[in-house]
C-alpha cells in the first residue's frame, strides 16, 4: 500500500474541509483545538496502471495548516504523528507532500525518530523530490520549444539551484539536456559555489540580474510573500517553471509572453476516484496530483519500498531515469503550457 501526508492550504479551508468529511468536533473548533488534532486517515483508493498492476492507496491529513509554521513544536508533532499513523496503518512507501517534507529537512526531524512506542522506519517514507526534480526537467524540455526557446542556446536561471530539486534539476539540464547557460541562485554563496565547482559550470547571480537574463526560470525556492517581481525586466518569451509552494508565480508575473506553468505536477491517465486533490486546487484534481505523491505510488506499483528520496542533494541522474521511466510506463504525464486551442476550448 502507498500513502500520501498532506495538508489543505489554510485554516480556513481545513475547516470546510472537514465540515464536508464530517470531522464536526474538529471543524468547529478555534486554532488551538487544530493545533492538538490528531492526523486522520480520510480515503482509501485502489489505482490501476496502464502496465495492469493494480495498488491500494490512502491519504493521510496531518491536520497541519501553513498557520502553524511559525509555532516549530506543533508543525514537528503534526509531521510525526502522521508519519506514525502511516507506519501504524501497515503503509510500505508514504510521501511527504506540501510543507511536511520540508518541517521533517528543516526542523532535522531525523533526530526524532521514536513516537510513543512507535520508532519510525524510515525506508517506509519517501519526500518525492526525485520525481518533482525530473518532471520540473521535462516540463522544461517539453515547453521551451513551443514558446520558440532553443534550449541549446537558452539562458536558465533555477532559483533554488543549491536545493534538493534545485541541484538535481541543475545536474540534468547540464548533462542531459545540454542548456546554453545555467544561471545559479540562491542566498547563500558557498553551497551556490560548490555546486558550480560540481557542475564545472553556471554561473551565479542574484535574483534581479537572472531575472532579466533568462530565457526559462525554474521555481524551486518557497517563495517570499513580499517578493515583487517586475514584469518589464523580464525577457519576452520567457517559461516560468513554479516548482514552489505555494504556487504563487502566475499572480505575480503571468500574461504578456510570460508563460508560467505549475511546475512538479502529473496527472494520470485516468480518473483515480479520489478526492484528496481537491484540496490541493488542482486543475483536474480527479488526475493531476504533486510529482512527489505521484512517486510514492510509482515505488509501489513497481514493488520498490524504500526511502528512494531522502536527505539533501542525493538525488543523482541515475535515479532521475528510474522514476522517470516508472512514471511514463505507469500512465503519468507531466503538465504542459495549454496550446491556444486547448485555451479556447
Ligand atoms: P530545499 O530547502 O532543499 O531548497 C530550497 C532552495 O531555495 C535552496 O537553494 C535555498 O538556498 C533557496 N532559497 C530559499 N529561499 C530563497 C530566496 N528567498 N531566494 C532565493 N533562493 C532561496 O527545498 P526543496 O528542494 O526540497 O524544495 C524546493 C521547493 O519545491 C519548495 O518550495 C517545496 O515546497 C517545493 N516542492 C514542490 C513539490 C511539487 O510541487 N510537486 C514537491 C516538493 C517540493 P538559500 O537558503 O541559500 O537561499
Amino acid at each position: 500500500m502507498f500513502g500520501l501526508i498532506g495538508h489543505s492550504t489554510s485554516f480556513e479551508i481545513a475547516r470546510l474541509k472537514a465540515l464536508e468529511l464530517g470531522f464536526d468536533h474538529i471543524a468547529g473548533g478555534d486554532f488551538d483545538v487544530w493545533c492538538s488534532a490528531p492526523p486522520q486517515l480520510v480515503e482509501h483508493v485502489e489505482v490501476t496502471s496502464p502496465a495492469g498492476i493494480t495498488i491500494q492507496g490512502a491519504y493521510i491529513d496531518s491536520c497541519f495548516v501553513p498557520e502553524m509554521l511559525s509555532r516549530f513544536k506543533t508543525a514537528r508533532r503534526k509531521v510525526l504523528n502522521a508519519m506514525e499513523l502511516a507506519q501504524k496503518k501497515g503503509i510500505n512507501i508514504t510521501a511527504l507532500g506540501g510543507f511536511t517534507s520540508i518541517i521533517f529537512e528543516n526542523f532535522n526531524l531525523l533526530q526524532h525518530r521514536t513516537i510513543r512506542n512507535t520508532i519510525l522506519e524510515w525506508q517506509r517514507f519517501t519526500t518525492g523530490n526525485t520525481h518533482t526534480a525530473w518532471v520540473i526537467c521535462r516540463q522544461v524540455e517539453n515547453n521551451a520549444p513551443t514558446l520558440g526557446i532553443d534550449l541549446r542556446s537558452a539562458k536558465v536561471a533555477v532559483v533554488g539551484a543549491t536545493g534538493d530539486i534545485g541541484s538535481a534539476v541543475c545536474r540534468w539540464l547540464k548533462a542531459r539536456t545540454g542548456v546554453g547557460e545555467l544561471l545559479l541562485v540562491a542566498r547563500q554563496q558557498q553551497p551556490l559555489i560548490d555546486l558550480q565547482s560540481e557542475l564545472k559550470g553556471g554561473r551565479i547571480l542574484a535574483l534581479g540580474k537572472a531575472l532579466a537574463e533568462a530565457d526559462v526560470v525554474i521555481w524551486v525556492a518557497s517563495m517570499p510573500r513580499t517578493l515583487e517581481i517586475d514584469h518589464n525586466s523580464l525577457r519576452k518569451p520567457c517559461l516560468m517553471i513554479d516548482g514552489g509552494y505555494p504556487k504563487n508565480l502566475d499572480s505575480k508575473v503571468a500574461g504578456g509572453d510570460i508563460h508560467v506553468l505549475k511546475g512538479g505536477i502529473v496527472e494520470f491517465c485516468r480518473d483515480i476516484g479520489w478526492s484528496m486533490m481537491a484540496i490541493a486546487e488542482m486543475e483536474k484534481p480527479q488526475r493531476q496530483m504533486f510529482a512527489c505523491f505521484a512517486e510514492a505510488m510509482l515505488l509501489e506499483f513497481e514493488h520498490h519500498h524504500t526511502n528512494f528520496s531522502w536527505g539533501r542533494n542525493n538525488i543523482t541522474l541515475e535515479k532521475m531515469d528510474l522514476i522517470g521511466a516508472a512514471s511514463v510506463r505507469h500512465g503519468f504525464s507531466t503538465l504542459n503550457l495549454k496550446t491556444n486551442l486547448q485555451a479556447a476550448a
